[in-house]
């Protein structure tokens, strides 16, 4: 598996580090013949090559068997035709990885103040609100006047049946419960598409229990029984939004990991941006690119049906749990230990038969 590794911004280079570290570590020890190949992007690249996403970068990433892209510093980049592209955006949409999977669970051993849950949030990841990747051609958001500005949100019938079976097979894997948020009393032609698109979806699959909630009640709710959820599917913008609060609610940002799938390829992708606030101090937590990748190598297993991936992936999401639980951590969740410690905890652990174990003592 050849993987391309682009570090990003602020906390990037020190969090993909730490993942390349674990990742090694995963490939030496379940005999994955795994490539980790370094390019740059964003402000490195902007410096270099004069645009944040350089030429060729796109056939580099897709020759590849998936990528890992650490955060960008996206509100510094402000004009595309000066080289200042999301890089996020950019391989979000050449990929068109439509669905942005973004689990939060606490663990044994973190504190956390909500109880104990376990769930994911499946956020649309194509159109939505997303001015800069919502068009064909083009912006969404129109400066009508200096002082006026319209910003169309896009809701198709194929992202919107796409999404929800994306969404109705994770929670069929799972404890089979489908939670779909949305703003349909508002926005009653776009959201009530989405809702009544996500239920038709829903009866094809058996089984599974699914209910709706009002994205503005869905704040109260996952604060108040975060457990009561599964998995919830949403649209582009009130995804991205739940889903730094509902891993904030597991204890950090920092925990939050995500993959954005689409058809024939993977992005792993911590949930948060590049926290320019603690960049280059080593005291990020670089969890959620760690367990971000553990989600790419279980994706390629399942894509190659080669089983090995699949155990990699999950005996990282182990080493992690084992590391927290022996009360290790970053100083986000209460922890005194650095980045780089944090992915060697972790990388030691996945090395050692001690993961092994406590996951058989789950
Ligand atoms: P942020 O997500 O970077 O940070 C929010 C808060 O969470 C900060 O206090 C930060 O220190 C903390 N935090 C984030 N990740 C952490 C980690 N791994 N460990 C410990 N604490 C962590 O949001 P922001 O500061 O508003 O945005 C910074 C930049 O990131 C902006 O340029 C923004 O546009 C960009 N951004 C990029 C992405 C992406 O690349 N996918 C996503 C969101 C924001």
């Amino acid at each position: 598996m050849r993987i391309v590794v682009l570090p990003g911004d602020g906390i990037g280079p020190e969090i993909t580090a730490a993942t390349s570290n674990v990742l090694r570590v995963a490939a030496a020890r379940f005999d994955l013949k795994l490539q980790l190949e370094e390019h740059a992007v964003g402000h490195a690249s902007l410096e270099q090559f004069g645009t944040t996403v350089r030429p060729g970068l796109l056939e580099i990433v897709r020759s590849a068997d998936g990528l890992i892209l650490g955060p960008t510093a996206t509100a510094d980049f402000k004009d595309e035709h000066s080289g200042e592209v999301n890089p996020s955006k950019y391989f979000r949409k050449s990929f068109d990885l439509f669905a942005n999977l973004r689990p939060a669970k606490t663990y044994p051993g973190l504190r956390n103040r909500f109880g104990a849950f376990d769930l994911v949030v499946v956020r649309e990841n194509t159109e939505g609100f997303y001015a800069d990747r919502n068009m064909e051609q083009g912006n969404s958001e129109l400066l009508v006047t200096p002082d006026v500005v319209i910003s169309l949100r896009r809701i198709t019938r194929h992202c919107c049946e796409r999404i929800a079976h994306a969404a109705c097979k994770l929670a069929m894997n799972r404890r089979r419960h489908l939670t779909i948020v949305h703003k349909s009393n508002v926005l009653k032609l776009g959201d009530g598409m989405f809702l009544d698109i996500c239920r038709e979806v829903a009866r094809g699959y058996p089984g599974l229990a699914v209910d709706d909630i009002l994205v503005d009640a869905m704040m109260a709710h996952v604060v108040r029984r975060p457990d009561r959820f599964d998995v919830i599917v949403a649209t582009n913008m009130f995804g991205d939004i739940l889903s730094d609060l509902t891993a904030e609610l597991s204890g950090s940002l920092g925990l939050g990991g995500s993959l954005n799938v689409g058809a024939d390829f993977a992005m792993a992708q911590a949930a948060h941006g590049s926290a320019p606030d603690i960049a280059g101090r080593d005291v990020a937590n670089p969890t959620s690119l760690i367990l971000s990748a553990a989600l790419l190598l279980a994706w390629h297993g399942e894509r190659r049906g080669d089983a090995r991936y699949a155990a990699a992936g999950r005996a990282i999401e182990d080493a992690v749990a084992a590391v927290m639980r022996e009360g290790r951590a970053t100083r986000d969740v209460g922890g005194d230990l650095g980045t780089a410690a944090m992915g060697q905890a972790i990388a030691e652990i996945l090395q050692s038969d001690r993961a092994s174990a406590a996951a058989a003592a789950r």
